[in-house]
């Protein structure tokens, strides 16, 4: 196997378990006997050690300013069962935090870095694991990965892989990107996703991991999405950003008096009512409207509209650092919109999933937000990503999905 070797002292934040190397502290690379060219292969297995050559531990080459992601630390190479054994620890935590229940088939079960999984993301929707590689190494081994996850996870029959936006554009990449890995024989070749179905809590998604966006669904807002029930009896809701409908099937559940979804796709408002009939065929308090965000808030308030609870969930505005700044002003912008079409004692559920962007400055962006239009605000929850998305301490950087409920007069 390749050998990185370290230059001295950038050895210690790998001894404290962060899960990177980045270019800069390499100092030389020993490529393996067998190698033709003259640097590792992009996705490669290669043993990182220190200065003084201490065993680091081993992981997948990259090409950028990340180098190296550990798999295992202080080995030089995987275990021979590193898969199963990995994949089955994180489906124990799921078990143990109870997500895994008749009512409930729909969880994440690989969090990346979370997980100890760096540049891998697997979504369980009932008998299908999804399955998107961030990383080429991932990549490389994505076959041995749905292999452990039939093995390993009772509910999976069929393993479907969903990379081509997730790997780096530029990487050279054999294989397919995105296509059944595994697919139980007893399926016709023909099931679309349109027959799938998967429960949340109670209710039930139509997933469409081969269109949808993601790997179908977002999974991240389940206990979010709950608080909305909490609270939602006898109100006037509006989920903008909907998608599927998450958070407008509970706030139905939870009783109520209208709930208008709002999404620039139609393909997202199409899946919200099909989801809406699916649980509440009977409902008559329930709209669905395809329209950008912005246009829609400023044609409502013109039209006098007022909500009793908004929910603000949108894309991430910051993709990037360099994008942090412009993505501030445009949570403020959004939260000044919704803030303003808010009933006296309403409330507004807002939300940021840009990494980039800090609890801290999502903070100061939906505050500023509160001041512009003079409104008297205070913050009832601050919320964050659910239990199957779990951040590893040494690892901060996994920490994304940030959210405040605030009470407005
Ligand atoms: N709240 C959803 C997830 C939202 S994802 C859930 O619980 O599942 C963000 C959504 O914002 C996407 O569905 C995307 O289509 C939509 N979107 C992106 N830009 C938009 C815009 N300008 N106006 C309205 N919706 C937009």
């Amino acid at each position: 196997m390749t050998t990185i070797y370290l230059k001295p002292k950038k050895e210690e934040s790998l001894k404290r378990f962060h899960p990177w190397v980045f270019s800069g502290a390499i100092a030389r690379v020993v490529l393996d006997a067998k190698h033709q060219g003259d640097a590792p292969e992009e996705g490669e297995l290669v043993c990182v050690r220190s200065a003084a050559n201490e065993v680091l531990g081993v992981g997948h080459w990259q090409v950028g300013s990340i180098a190296v992601r550990i798999l295992a630390f202080g080995v030089e190479e995987l275990p021979k069962d590193f898969w199963a054994e990995r994949i089955r620890a994180a489906y124990q935590v799921r078990e143990a935090i109870g997500l895994i229940r008749p009512d409930n088939n729909t969880f994440r079960l690989i969090h990346g870095e979370g997980d100890f999984l760096p540049g891998l993301i697997v979504d369980v929707y009932a008998d299908t694991a999804v399955v998107q590689a961030h990383s080429v190494g991932m990549h490389v081994c994505r076959n041995e990965i749905a292999e452990a996850l039939m093995h390993e996870i009772p509910q999976v029959k069929n393993v479907y892989y969903k990379s081509d936006d997730t790997l780096p554009f530029k990487a050279p990449i054999e294989g397919e990107k995105v296509g059944y890995l595994l697919r139980n024989t007893g399926i016709p070749e023909s099931r679309d996703t349109e027959e799938f179905w998967s429960t949340e809590n109670g209710l039930s998604f139509r997933i469409d991991w081969l269109r949808g966006q993601k790997t179908g669904f977002f999974v991240d807002q389940r206990e979010n999405r709950a608080l909305v029930e909490r609270y939602a009896k006898g109100k006037d809701v509006l989920n903008m950003f909907c998608y599927t409908g998450g958070f407008s099937l509970y706030a139905l559940r939870g009783g109520a008096k209208s709930v208008d979804s709002v999404d620039v796709s139609q393909k997202a408002i199409d899946l919200v009512n099909v989801n809406v009939a699916k649980n509440f065929p009977k409902a008559t308090n329930h709209t669905a409207v395809a329209a950008d965000a912005f246009e829609y808030l400023t044609k409502q308030k013109g039209e006098g509209k007022t909500y009793d609870l908004i929910i603000l969930d949108p894309p991430a505005f910051a993709k990037h650092r360099d994008a942090v700044k412009n993505a501030l002003r445009g949570y403020q912008r959004i939260n000044a919109k919704a803030i303003e079409m808010i009933r006296k004692g309403g409330l507004l559920f807002t939300f940021s999933c840009s990494q980039a962007v800090d609890k801290e400055a999502f903070r100061l962006a939906v505050f500023s937000a509160a001041a512009q239009v003079g409104r008297k605000v205070r913050i009832l929850h601050q919320l964050h990503q659910p239990q199957d998305h779990p951040i590893n301490i040494y690892h901060p950087e996994g920490e994304y999905l940030k959210g405040l409920v605030l009470y407005v007069e």
